[in-house]
């Protein structure tokens, strides 16, 4: 049974719902011309989100972030999209520097040993990237959706940041089957892990299948407390989802990690993150 088959339903108002998000992109991009980039993580809601670009033929441009520590099906989809759109995907890779320095000071299962030491990592490998990633864009487009978590819950369709950059959540008011009815309907690449009963996907080491029953990130960094399901990536003005972390040891090692930048980018957005 897939993913499709098990998720995907026709629910009361998609058609309302796929036409608001393309809207929104169609205006974004009207409005942020050469300047808005889709961060997909390319899970099914950005994969979603960049068929409504290439369908709709906007001005968009599609990124992620390789962290170097994703699934082999993640990485399968990236030439699938390009050949299915015929568009080139952004990959921004962390800094080969920083990522060597973590794992010699601190091990590849680093993340598993404390709260901090994993945030850590995802610095070195997520957050640091998406700076340069957004580097230069005024706008950005994520697959957030408010039912994917009691910390994503009142997800807006668009929110600023305190630079001013315009974060975009179109399918911020979709439902995980409008989600699957709308891959299904236009034949959506999307990512073989899904069909295995993982909802949510990030880095490898940190994502497990999930149960039946079992919340939706709940195979996100699972062995940390409720509340900790985030990359602290998306640390947002919608919510306090990570307040509620579970807290870190009194010594960690992560002080010492010390995340360089890539020449030429700036050092904003630390606060924000791409879906994941
Ligand atoms: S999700 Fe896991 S492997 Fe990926 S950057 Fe964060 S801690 Fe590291």
């Amino acid at each position: 049974m897939t993913a499709i088959d098990l998720y995907a339903r026709a629910k009361d108002g998609f058609d309302e719902r796929v036409a608001h998000a393309a809207a929104q992109l169609q205006s974004a991009a009207t409005e942020h011309v050469g300047a808005i980039v889709q961060a997909t993580s390319l899970g099914a809601e950005d994969m979603v989100v960049t068929d409504l670009i290439a369908r709709h033929q906007l001005p968009i441009d599609v990124a992620t972030l390789d962290t170097g520590a994703l699934h082999l099906q993640t990485l399968a989809l990236i030439p699938a999209i390009e050949q299915r759109y015929g568009l080139a995907i952004e990959r921004f890779l962390p800094v080969a520097q920083n990522v060597i320095q973590f794992v010699r000071s601190h091990g590849d299962s680093a993340m598993y040993r404390s709260l901090a030491l994993r945030k850590a990592c995802c610095a070195v490998r997520k957050v640091e990237p998406l700076q340069r990633l957004l580097a230069g864009r005024t706008a950005w487009v994520t697959g957030l959706r408010r039912e994917q978590s009691d910390g994503r819950a009142i997800v807006p369709f668009s929110e600023t940041a305190a630079d001013g950059r315009i974060k975009l959540n179109p399918l911020a008011d979709w439902s995980w089957a409008d989600v699957w009815h709308y891959i299904q309907i236009h034949a959506v690449p999307y990512n073989a892990l899904h069909d295995e009963f993982y909802p949510s996907i990030g880095c490898a080491p940190c994502t497990r299948a999930i149960a039946v029953g079992e919340p939706f990130r709940a195979g996100r960094w699972w062995w940390e407390s409720d509340g900790a399901k985030e990359c602290g990536l998306h640390v947002k003005p919608h919510s306090d989802a990570e307040s509620g972390m579970a807290s870190a040891p009194a010594h960690t090692g992560a002080a010492d990690v010390k995340v360089a930048q890539a020449p030429g980018r700036t050092q904003t957005d630390t606060q924000e993150g791409v879906a994941a």
